[in-house]
């Protein structure tokens, strides 16, 4: 492991074993994670140990930086030491800046409206090049990105133990001590993923994509369903909740015609009874390879309506940066990136 990537204390001990003052471990954990500085310009490291440790991994690089003239929204394209490309979303609340972080290349879920399924997972990605998502962007931007979202390409479950890792980096007091509450991990349903995280005790937000109420049409839009049938999901997610006290929200991509009916509201409130629940509506985005469309506007109200009136809480996904395609389920690493300086 790089040092990078390693907690203070595995950077202390590291330090001890190169026979250093294990302290050097602290200051080089808060030279590189809290005030973002190349080793060579942290003037409290010697150059001896500078040398010792060489130069910090290939970090990854914006190539790429769409601006959404409607909105405050940003779109950007990382590359990775292997020539690889992922995305990130730079969207802007009232309460701070929000990035969206990609956990894989690629994502082998093979959820069927998803554009970064298509050709399967490449990789998984390094804590180091998660992190680097988000310290790219405050350095370009030259903001504080308050909340993170792994919610660009990959599956964050299929990536348990780095994804685990960059947010508790992230976390550190002595980096850039970003609270768990303002981490959001999205998943499509890994059910080993969510009974280890409810052991973790640290209150990061599980959002999770159902966007069916029935197994066997899920099965269909979501072969992921076929491995972790509903029941068992719903399962594991009420022992998440029991542990964790906390609320879960679902991601229901709404489809014209398919999941948008009144049996999907019916199913709703029976999988979702007394489970602490959130529902977050998101009008299916157009892509290539998917045939289905979404409701008009009226369908979609009268479905958050209905949902409401059953005592559910639910919203609509506000769409931000639609002009440059950084909507959910569009990020897509096929474009060609070109250098931007
Ligand atoms: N693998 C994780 C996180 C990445 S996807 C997960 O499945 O949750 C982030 C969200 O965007 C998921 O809810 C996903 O289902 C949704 N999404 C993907 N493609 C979409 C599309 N074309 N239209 C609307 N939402 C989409």
């Amino acid at each position: 492991m790089h040092w990078t990537e390693m907690y203070p204390e595995e950077l202390k001990e590291c330090m001890a074993e190169a026979g250093e003052k294990p302290f050097r471990g602290v200051q080089l954990f808060e030279g590189h994670h809290g005030k973002r500085k190349a080793l060579e310009e942290m003037s409290n490291i010697p150059d001896r140990l500078a040398k010792k440790l060489g130069d910090a991994p290939y970090a990854v690089r914006i190539v790429k930086r769409l601006a959404s003239k409607l909105d405050e929204t940003k779109k950007y394209l990382y590359r990775l030491h292997d020539g690889e490309i992922v995305e990130g979303v730079l969207m802007r609340y009232h309460h701070g800046y929000s990035l969206c972080v990609s956990s894989q290349v690629g994502c082998k879920m093979g959820c069927r409206f998803c554009v970064s399924t298509r050709g399967g997972l490449i990789r998984n990605l390094r804590p180091y090049e998660m992190l680097d998502q988000v310290y790219a962007v405050e350095a370009r931007e030259g903001i504080s990105i308050s909340n993170v979202i792994l919610m660009g390409s990959g599956e964050p479950l299929d990536n348990y133990d780095h994804v685990l890792r960059f947010l508790r980096l992230l976390h550190d007091p002595k980096g850039k001590n970003m609270s768990y509450r303002n981490m959001t991990i999205s998943t499509s349903g890994v059910v080993e993923g969510i009974d280890r995280l409810a052991e973790e005790d640290i209150p990061v937000n599980l959002a999770v994509s159902l966007h069916e109420t029935d197994q066997s049409a899920r099965k269909k839009i979501m072969p992921i369903a076929a491995r972790y049938p509903l029941e068992e999901l719903m399962r594991a997610l009420r022992r998440y909740a029991d542990r964790t006290g906390q609320r879960i929200t679902f991601e229901y991509t709404l489809i014209r015609g398919k999941n948008d009916g009144e049996r999907n509201i019916r199913e709703m409130q029976s999988l979702l009874r007394g489970l602490p629940a959130h529902i977050n509506l998101i009008p299916l985005n157009p892509t290539d390879h998917y045939d289905e469309s979404r409701p008009a506007r009226e369908e979609i109200l009268r479905f958050q309506r209905e949902l409401s009136q059953k005592g559910l809480s639910c919203t609509i996904r506000r769409e931000l940066g639609s002009d440059i395609q950084a909507s959910c389920g569009q990020l897509k690493a096929g474009c060609e990136a070109e250098e931007t300086r």
